[in-house]
């Protein structure tokens, strides 16, 4: 009995906040056995989200097997069912809630829904030394600046418009690089060091960048200049735009940690501002490896686990998906 007491939970999470369905499969000693996924993407078009959905429902069950595989277990050894309850987009929210539900109802294993945002947070912690960081969250749909400050996770700065992601993807698209366009931006951006003035836009706390995107397409269709150029000056003017926030969420806060998270964050110059920001006010800054910095179900297990150890239980019925759920709804 006691040596069962002992044992380590094992979580297994769902993520299908949009294009990404993901199962991670992590135990309560911070142990990632699992972190499978697949994103849907297009040639062209952006994501339509029945069509997404769809991919999550055809390749579901072959993603679950990979992942118990992987970690060589089987549901009966899974002791909580974790999913990503929201935000995210509704079509793909429902597919990652149903079958969490039907596993928990077959296997009578205890089912929590978490928030994705918060996941993105916490398994920077865990996986890093920071204790208590600013998140800068900065993903295809959502670019917010996350901290846990008098009880509640907090947005200290956000989008006005749409995430930085699909901002650069948006503009990637215009000058035909396809999706996701992040990656072949950073490797044009690295060719040039030549500074085209852009409109910089931050607004209190708050970025924006609907108009960037305007004024790059007119600087584009001019022919005047060089793509790289265009590559480099977009990424140098919407990086600082997050560094100037995340700095100064982190001076109100009294916080000496940034940590980075979502696709973007895999970008390497992003990564250098972000350096250079803590080191200068001496702070540290902590990256993770890209497989955690997308969308991913490791990161919904463990927190998962977090909440589950915190006593937090859920029913069926409550399990309903949240589409708009905010990241400071919740007290803790
Ligand atoms: P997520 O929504 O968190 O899964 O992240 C997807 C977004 O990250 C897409 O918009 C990608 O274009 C973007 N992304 C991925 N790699 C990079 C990169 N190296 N630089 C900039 N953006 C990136
Ligand atoms: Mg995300």
């Amino acid at each position: 009995m006691k040596d069962e007491e002992m044992k380590p939970l094992i979580a297994f999470g769902i993520e299908s906040t949009a294009h990404t369905f993901g199962i991670g499969i992590v135990d309560s000693d911070k142990r990632i056995l699992a972190n499978v996924r697949r994103a849907y993407s297009t040639e062209q078009e952006g994501m339509i989200p029945a069509k997404v959905a769809d991919f999550h429902i055809k390749n579901a069950e072959e993603i679950i097997r990979e992942a118990l595989t992987k970690a060589n277990l089987s549901m009966k050894d899974i002791g909580l069912i974790s999913f990503s309850q929201g935000p995210g987009m509704g079509h793909c929210l429902r597919v990652g809630a149903i079958i969490a539900r039907s596993l928990a109802l077959k296997y009578k294993i205890p089912i929590i829904g978490v928030n994705h945002c918060i996941a993105h947070l916490e398994i920077g912690k865990a996986l890093t030394e920071a204790k208590d960081p600013v998140l800068l969250y900065a993903s295809g749909a959502n670019t917010q600046i996350i901290a846990f400050e008098s009880n509640r996770y907090r947005i200290f700065g956000e989008s006005l418009d749409i995430g930085v992601g699909n901002f650069i993807d948006a503009f990637a698209r215009y000058i035909k690089l396809g999706f996701p366009g992040g990656p072949k931006i950073e490797a044009l951006a690295k060719q040039s060091d030549n500074y085209i003035m852009l409109p910089y836009v931050v607004k209190g706390m708050d970025v924006s960048f609907g108009g960037i995107l305007t004024n790059l397409k007119q600087k584009y269709d001019s022919g005047m200049y060089k793509i790289e150029d265009l590559c480099y000056s977009m990424q140098e003017t919407v990086f600082a735009m997050l560094i100037e926030v995340s700095e100064r969420a982190m001076a109100h806060c009294r916080k000496n940690e940034l940590l980075l998270g979502g696709g973007v964050a895999c970008n390497k110059r992003l990564q250098e501002m972000a350096e250079k920001m803590a080191t200068e006010r001496g702070a540290k800054a902590y990256f993770l490896e890209n497989q955690f910095n997308v969308d991913n179900g490791a990161m919904i297990a463990w927190l998962g686990i977090l909440e589950y150890l915190r006593g937090k239980r859920q029913t069926i019925s409550e399990t309903g998906i949240r589409p708009y759920w905010r990241t400071d709804e919740e007290e803790y």
